[in-house]
């Protein structure tokens, strides 16, 4: 099922972990809506403004799976509103700054990131977002000054 031009629902539900505990990672038809917010208001756009292909690395959530990945159930993946994601050649600092300056996000949080590694980028999407924008690392989460 396609959510976006580039983007379809294979992509935001695949898990290796829930392949290979055997878990059913079908979000429900409102869970799928919220998927469809999050690309064509987050994701397309970054992929339109970039001209290269995001990487997502966890999007939806089912409950089991959320417990297996130690993330809680109130998640905003639980929900379909948030996705983690990499654009590999670029650095995911200047993605975020992108995410933080141009687009109508909920919650942005640059995780683990350092220049050798580059982390990953959280996101997420609900209307009249917060516009929360942190990082995240071993040390926990801080603020994005
Ligand atoms: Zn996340």
């Amino acid at each position: 099922m396609k959510l976006t031009d580039n983007f379809n629902l294979k992509e935001m539900i695949q898990s290796q972990t829930a392949l290979r505990n055997g878990i059913d990672n079908t979000p429900s038809s409102e869970h799928i809506e919220n998927l469809k917010l999050l690309c064509e208001n987050i994701l397309q756009p970054l992929r339109d403004d970039y001209n290269l292909p995001l990487v997502i690395t966890s999007g939806y959530r089912s409950k089991k799976l959320a417990g297996l990945v130690g993330s809680k159930i109130t998640s905003q993946h639980c929900s379909g509103c948030a996705a983690d994601f990499t654009i590999p050649s670029v650095d995911n600092k200047k993605v975020f700054k992108h995410i933080i300056e141009n687009l109508p996000f909920d919650q942005a949080i640059l995780e683990y990131y350092t220049e050798d590694n580059g982390g990953w980028i959280h996101v997420s999407y609900v209307p009249n977002g917060r516009g929360q924008a942190l990082t995240k690392d071993k040390e926990g989460y801080k603020a994005w000054q």
